[in-house]
C-alpha cells in the first residue's frame, strides 16, 4: 500500500511549529509494516491542499491529511475535501453529540461557531477523537482512501491509534516489514560502509541498509519486507551477526539505546562508580549520564572546573604545570582525571579540556582541540581531538567521545 501524508498550516512553512505529526504518523504506520511513501506540506488555501490531493493520488493508494479541521476560519480542509470529492458539506448529527458531550462534561456552552466543526464533507465517515471536539474523517474515491486529522499532535496521535491503525491492519497486505538498528560511535558512515561492504554485497534485495549520522555517531539500520515473517526475521538475523562480527566493538548498543545508557551497564557490571571532572563541555557530559533514569546507580557527580583558577583551587593542580603544559594539555586533563577521581572518590573519572571555539585558538592548539582523558590515580588514557570551529558541534563530540574513551577503558577492564 502507497502512502502519503499531507501536513496542512502556514505556521508549519513559516517555521513557526516543527511538523511532527508526519514523523510520528510514519512511526505509528511502521508498527503495522505499512511504510509512507512521499509527503506534502502546504498553506491553509484550497488550492494549495487541492495540488496536494492531486499529488498523492496519482500515486498512493492512502492519503493522510493533518491539520486544519478546527472552527476557526484559517480551518479550511473539510472545504477542501469536499470541492476535491465535489461534494457538499453537511452537518453531521454523530458530530454533533460528540462536541456536544465533550463541552458539557467540561462544562462549556455549546455556541453557534462550535456547530460550524459539525458541517462534513457529505461521503465522509466519522473517526472518534476522544481528546477533542474535531473529529477524524475517513473517506473513499476510486479504491483510494483519505484519511483527514486534526492538527493537535496528541489528537492525532490518539485518533491514529485507536480508529486508524486497526481499520488499517484489515486493510494491508500481509508483507512485513522489521528493522535492526545498530549503534556505533567514533567513525564515519564512509568507514563504516566500507567495513561492512562484504556484506552489503551479499545482502538480498529486500534487506535495505540506512546509515544515520549524528555528531561522532552513526546509526546503521536494516530494513526488510517479505511476506515470510520466519524468512524475514532469520535473514536480518543471519546479516546483522555478519555486521557484528565485521563492526565489532565499534557497535555499542542496538535499538533505542543510548552510549551513557550502555556506560552505566558496563559500570554495574564491575561495580563501579563513575564521576565527571569537565571543562569545555560545561556539564553535558554529566548530563548525559543523568538523563537515563536509574542513573544513580552507577553516576556518583560531577565538576565542571571550568576557569583555571577553578582547576586550581577545587582539584588542586598545581598552577606550575598549567604554565607550563597549558591548561589545554594532556598532562592537565590527566591531572584533571588524577584528583577528580580522588575528591569524588569514583572508580572512574572522565575529564574534557580543550578550545570550544569560535575564539580562542593558539598556533599549538587551534580551535577545536580538545584533550579527553578518563581513568583514575593509578591508571588513565587520553586523547587529543581536532575539532571544528563549530562550538556546539564541538561540545557535543567532545562529550561523546570522551564517553566512548571511558567504554573503552571500561572494556579492557572485564
Ligand atoms: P483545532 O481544532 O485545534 O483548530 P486543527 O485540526 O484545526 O485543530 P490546526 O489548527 O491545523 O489543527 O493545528 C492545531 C495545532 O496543532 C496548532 O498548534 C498547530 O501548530 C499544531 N500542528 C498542526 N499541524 C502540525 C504538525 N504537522 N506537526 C505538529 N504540530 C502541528
Ligand atoms: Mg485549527
Amino acid at each position: 500500500m502507497k502512502i502519503g501524508i499531507i501536513c496542512i498550516g502556514d505556521e508549519l512553512l513559516i517555521g513557526q511549529v516543527i511538523d511532527s505529526n508526519s514523523a510520528q504518523i510514519g512511526l505509528l504506520l511502521s508498527e503495522i509494516s505499512l511504510t509512507v511513501f512521499r509527503k506534502w506540506t502546504v498553506s491553509d488555501s484550497c488550492e494549495e491542499i487541492n495540488y496536494a490531493l492531486q499529488s498523492s493520488v496519482t500515486d498512493c493508494d492512502l492519503t493522510i491529511i493533518s491539520g486544519g479541521l478546527g472552527p476557526t476560519k484559517d480551518d479550511i480542509t473539510k472545504k477542501a475535501l469536499a470541492n476535491y470529492f465535489k461534494v457538499s458539506l453537511v452537518f453531521s448529527e454523530q458530530n454533533y453529540q460528540h462536541l456536544y458531550n465533550l463541552l458539557s462534561a467540561r462544562n462549556i456552552e455549546v455556541q453557534e461557531a462550535h456547530k460550524v466543526q459539525c458541517m462534513v464533507p457529505s461521503n465522509a465517515d466519522l473517526l472518534n477523537n476522544k481528546l477533542g471536539t474535531a473529529m477524524g474523517l475517513w473517506m473513499e474515491k476510486d479504491n483510494r482512501i483519505f484519511i483527514a486529522l486534526p492538527g493537535v499532535p496528541d489528537e492525532m496521535n490518539a485518533i491514529m491509534k485507536e480508529e486508524v491503525l486497526p481499520r488499517l491492519k484489515l486493510l494491508s497486505t500481509n508483507e512485513i516489514t522489521s528493522h535492526r538498528t545498530f549503534l556505533t560511535v567514533g567513525y564515519g558512515e564512509t568507514d563504516i560502509a566500507y567495513r561492512i561492504e562484504p556484506v552489503l554485497n551479499e545482502m538480498p534485495e529486500f534487506i535495505k541498509v540506512a546509515y544515520l549520522p549524528a555528531i561522532a555517531q552513526v546509526r546503521l539500520r536494516l530494513s526488510g519486507t517479505h511476506k515470510d515473517k520466519n524468512v524475514l526475521n532469520e535473514t536480518l538475523d543471519f546479516y546483522s551477526n555478519q555486521i557484528r562480527n565485521l563492526l565489532g566493538s565499534i557497535i555499542f548498543g542496538e535499538s533505542d539505546s543510548n552510549l551513557a545508557f550502555e556506560l552505566g551497564k558496563l559500570l554495574m557490571n564491575r561495580g563501579m562508580k563513575v564521576g565527571t571532572v569537565e571543562s569545555c563541555t560545561g556539564g553535558a557530559l554529566a548530563a548525559k549520564f543523568t538523563s537515563n533514569p536509574g542513573s544513580s546507580a552507577y553516576f556518583k557527580a560531577g565538576l565542571v572546573t571550568y576557569a583555571t583558577e577553578s582547576k586550581e583551587s577545587l582539584l588542586n593542580i598545581s598552577t606550575q604545570l598549567i604554565e607550563e603544559k597549558g591548561v589545554v594539555s594532556d598532562e592537565v586533563v590527566r591531572s584533571m582525571v588524577i584528583e577528580g577521581s580522588r575528591f569524588l572518590k569514583v572508580d572512574l573519572a572522565i575529564a574534557t579540556s580543550g578550545i570550544a571555539g569560535p575564539d580562542g585558538g593558539t598556533l599549538q592548539n587551534p580551535v577545536g582541540t580538545v584533550y579527553i582523558a578518563c581513568g583514575n590515580e593509578h591508571n588513565q588514557i587520553f586523547k587529543r581531538l581536532s575539532l571544528s570551529r563549530n562550538r556546539t558541534r564541538n561540545i557535543e563530540a567532545a562529550t561523546i567521545l570522551a564517553l566512548s574513551l571511558a567504554r573503552d577503558w571500561l572494556l579492557a577492564r572485564s
